[in-house]
């Protein structure tokens, strides 16, 4: 059995003031087998976006750890934790965080600029001397080529966010999520805004990088559909993992989740 690449134990997260504190996320424990693609389910309001941005390093939780390829994430310092998150992370997010004044392409490209041009140490995002127009490493470039075509989002290139509908917007910012070829993908509810179609190539596509790279994938949705496509399911509901539902590897089928959700009254 490999060592999992991803490890939280007793997650909790609440939000409010000591007077009103309220769960988000409680007492959450799971793991992630490197090289698998899992999926955690729940409705909207679950907790599941907190979770996902606990377990990448973008937020501490109220209490438990993270162990991401070994390192217990929160006993880092800010800086090592950030560090980390890029050189193994490629987060898509729910609502794109795409850089306003950067053209597609550059925005596509600002991982592979941040971890080659700077000594690691600022880059583009803090205003260093990293050069959009820098070429980065080949296999990075052919990447970038085939992300691009892969997610048709060739004519776009030279336009800036505020000129794509929220579906270019989201298959933008999964092209740059995958751009560096990162050892671990997260992505938080990335077919939310394509059609049906364009959300399996996308799930097909994310295969792809666990077959083809051994990428990990840990993907939170609400949507079945693109959950089928995981080798492992499991649910959240009120910010609890269900673990008697959960769907191990060779468990997964649509219809095997749509009873789960049955049983579980989610
Ligand atoms: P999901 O991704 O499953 O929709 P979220 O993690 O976004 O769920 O949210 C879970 C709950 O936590 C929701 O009730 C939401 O309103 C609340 N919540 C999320 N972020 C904050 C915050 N920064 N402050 C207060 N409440 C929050």
């Amino acid at each position: 059995m490999p060592e999992p690449i991803l490890q939280t134990r007793e997650l909790f997260k609440f939000y409010g003031t000591d007077a009103g504190r309220f769960a988000v996320v409680r007492e959450v424990s799971f793991s992630v087998r490197a090289g698998s693609f899992v999926t955690i389910m729940g409705p909207s309001g679950s907790g599941k976006s907190t979770l996902l941005h606990m377990v990448s390093g973008l937020e501490p939780p109220s209490g438990g750890t993270v162990h991401l390829a070994g390192q217990d994430l929160y006993s880092l310092s800010e800086k090592r934790r950030t560090l980390l998150r890029r050189d193994l992370v490629g987060f898509v997010f729910q609502f794109y965080n795409l850089i306003p004044n950067l053209t597609v392409e550059q925005n596509i490209r600002l991982p592979l600029l941040i971890g080659a041009g700077d000594g690691r140490e600022g880059g583009l995002l803090a205003g260093g001397a990293a050069d959009p127009a820098a070429a980065p490493a080949p296999s990075a470039e052919d990447d970038v080529e085939r992300l691009v075509e892969l997610l048709h989002i060739g004519g776009k290139l030279r336009q800036y966010p505020h000129q794509l509908s929220g579906g270019e917007m989201q298959r933008v910012s999964i092209a740059r999520a995958l751009a560096g070829r990162p050892a671990v993908i997260m992505a938080d509810e990335p077919t939310g805004n394509i059609s049906s179609s364009a959300g399996e190539e996308v799930m097909r596509l994310f295969r792809r990088c666990r077959d083809e790279f051994g990428q990990t994938i840990l993907l939170v949705t609400h949507n079945a559909r693109d959950a089928a496509f995981s080798d492992e399911v499991q649910f959240l509901k009120d910010g609890q993992l269900q673990p008697q539902a959960r769907l191990a590897d060779g468990q997964v089928s649509p219809e095997a989740i749509a009873a789960a959700l049955a049983r579980l009254g989610i």
